[in-house]
């Protein structure tokens, strides 16, 4: 119950509306309320006219409508079809209205819904998603969204209304005559006890019955499948003893289905049929006994007919709210989780700086096994390009994943300028970053869009500026639409190498004082490749650069090459210096580049 009401107090912003479609609820309760009672006077004031004198004397509904209207008795040929037209019309009108607004409702719920799980993911860390498998956040924020929507925009207020016509329905056959109320609902047991000993039956039949066609497959799937090797035993008689023993399984279990399917329809009607026989038996004696006239009777077994539809809607509803209730629960898990990078109370904006990085004894960890960096401590001055080199694993992109606060480290100091990261706003900090990795992400948008990714402004003149400056403007100019060019998701119609391009473009753009650079480990063409080599030059040009490296020419230019293994740095210097040494940087340098093996500087 806590849960539904968890549920439902997601709405709890649409008051307005939820008053509204409360308000029509009502409404359309009130008009099956008169619906029904309508049966009485058409029963017995135009089918019966003249008997009109005899009806028992009590207070009834239609005769305060036909008072308050001020009606005659003998206007009422004319007025009784167009008081049902009327009836009819207002259930029809506010029904309408009430399930406008509950939509209305469901829909701003979940976009609301919807609108939060995206902004609370967006700031979620790099841990988290490491955590979480994509599709199961996929299936939170569509399926489970969706089945809150069904809940709300459509349960709820098939709830609200039947629960609503439901009381009116009741109101309306005590009204008309308590006595037989009772007795009837005293006789109803009768018929609703063997309905759900009939559907449990039913249900669990064929539960059984597809468990034992499954059996039924899977013996078939072993004979075709398994055929040579049946041959080879001469094990046909045995595969066909068990087939036969399955179908004879299914086959009892669809008898006892078929059985219980083809009687409950009839014992259905038959305890129908002796309900409405008591009913029928009991209301004529209160006709007789002059306790109700045969217009309310007519209203009575109305009345309990039309229960019929909001029981079953009311337990339809409360199957799908269950549901909603358990896609509420998965949603919020997900809201729950708090970001693991926060911002620190006391984070102020960092200025705008000159490319000054320190790694003071930084050690870290993704999980609590083993530790990825440790003791991590280097210099990179303004302007300098930094090359870390080592085996894959060693851990070069979490170096560069900490500069970005993707992840906090565990211990230890990161400095941009002398100010400590933690101590900034993150957005601060990434403004000033500028990130060229191997997976270049790109958007389904246009070329231009794309390079300005993140920019609000920027101009058309710039963005090809960069785009030259980057090698990509020949191959964007040849696009059908030039800069206007839609890409496909993740750049799909575009060369790896192409791809790279625009990522330095929109690195270009951004002018970030600090640039990190993942190079791409894939063999690009030569052509490809140099034009990579220029862009790559104009874009470590005037800047602070922290690179992966992979390419020969990077590691020869840089100003510092950082050699890391096992989650230390384990040698530094400039190429020729430790390529001299003989130590781990030789070696990685030899197997990495082993035509240059005997021609090293
Ligand atoms: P490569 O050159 O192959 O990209 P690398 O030197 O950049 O390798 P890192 O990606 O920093 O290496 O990884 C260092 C270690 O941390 C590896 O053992 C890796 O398995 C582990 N690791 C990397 N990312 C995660 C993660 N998100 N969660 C847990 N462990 C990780």
């Amino acid at each position: 119950m806590k849960e539904v009401l968890a549920l439902f107090r997601l709405a709890r912003e649409e008051k307005g509306r939820l008053a509204l479609s409360f308000l029509c609820s009502i409404l359309v309760a009130f008009f099956t309320y008169a619906f029904v009672n309508l049966v009485q006077p058409i029963m017995d004031k135009l089918f019966q006219l003249g008997a009109a004198e005899s009806l028992p004397e009590k207070a009834r509904f239609m005769d305060i409508v036909f008072r308050t209207l001020r009606i005659e008795e003998s206007q009422l040929v004319k007025f009784l079809p167009l008081l049902l037209l009327i009836v009819i019309f207002g259930k029809g009108l506010f029904t309408f209205l009430s399930s406008y607004f509950m939509k209305g409702v469901g829909h701003r719920v979940v976009k609301r819904l919807r609108d939060n799980l995206f902004s609370h993911l967006i700031h979620q860390s790099n841990s988290y998603f490491d955590r979480v498998p994509t599709g199961d956040l996929m299936s939170r924020l569509t399926s489970d969204v969706d089945k809150i929507h069904q809940a709300i925009s459509g349960s709820m207020a098939d709830f609200i209304e039947e629960m609503f016509i439901l009381l009116a329905l009741l109101v309306g056959v005590f009204v008309i005559d308590y006595r037989l109320a009772i007795a009837a609902f005293v006789i109803t047991p009768l018929a609703v006890v063997p309905l759900a000993l009939f559907s449990r039956q039913l249900k669990r039949k064929s539960l059984i019955g597809q468990k034992k066609m499954s059996q039924i497959f899977n013996l078939l799937h072993e004979a075709i499948t398994g055929n040579k090797i049946i041959k080879a035993f001469t094990s046909e008689e045995f595969e066909i003893k068990k087939f036969f023993k399955a179908t004879t399984s299914y086959f009892q279990t669809s008898m006892k289905l078929a059985w219980i399917g083809s009687l409950s329809s009839p014992f259905m009607e038959f305890i129908g049929g002796l309900v409405g026989a008591f009913i029928l038996y009991v209301g004529t004696r209160r006709i007789s006994q002059g306790a109700i006239s045969p217009g309310d009777f007519g209203s009575f077994v109305m009345a309990i007919f039309m229960m019929y539809t909001p029981i079953n809607r009311l337990n339809r509803a409360n199957n799908v709210i269950q549901q909603a209730v358990a896609s509420h629960q998965r949603i919020t898990e997900v809201l729950r989780e708090p970001p693991q990078i926060l911002e620190a109370p006391t984070a102020y904006p960092l200025p705008p700086v000159r490319g000054h990085v320190v790694f003071e004894k930084v050690s870290f960890c993704y999980n609590q096994t083993r530790p990825t960096l440790v003791d991590v401590s280097f210099e990179v001055g303004r302007n300098e390009t930094a090359a870390f080199v080592g085996l894959s694993g060693a851990g070069k992109t979490t170096i560069i994943n900490l500069l970005s606060r993707f992840y906090d480290a565990t211990s230890g100091k990161i400095m941009v300028d002398g100010i400590d990261v933690k101590e900034v706003t993150l957005s601060s900090l990434r403004s000033q970053l500028g990130l060229v990795t191997q997976d270049t992400i790109l958007f389904n948008d246009t070329v231009r869009n794309n390079i300005a990714y993140g920019l609000e402004i920027a101009s058309l003149e710039r963005v090809v500026e960069v785009a030259r400056a980057a090698q990509a403007h020949e191959f964007i100019a040849a696009l059908p639409q030039g800069y206007e060019s839609l890409i496909g998701e993740r750049g799909g119609q575009l060369s790896s190498g192409q791809r790279q391009r625009l990522a330095i473009a929109r690195a270009l753009l951004k002018n970030p004082p600090i640039l990190i650079l993942d190079e791409a480990t894939s063999a690009l063409d030569t052509e490809s490749e140099r034009l990579i080599q220029i862009a790559l030059a104009n874009v470590m040009k005037n800047r602070t650069t922290l690179v992966i490296a992979h390419r020969i020419s990077t590691i020869r230019n840089a100003d510092r090459i950082f050699v890391v293994d096992n989650g230390r740095i384990v040698e530094s210097g400039k190429h020729d210096d430790l390529y001299d040494r003989f130590g781990i940087y030789r070696k990685l340098y030899d197997l990495q580049f082993p035509e240059r093996e005997e021609n090293p500087s």
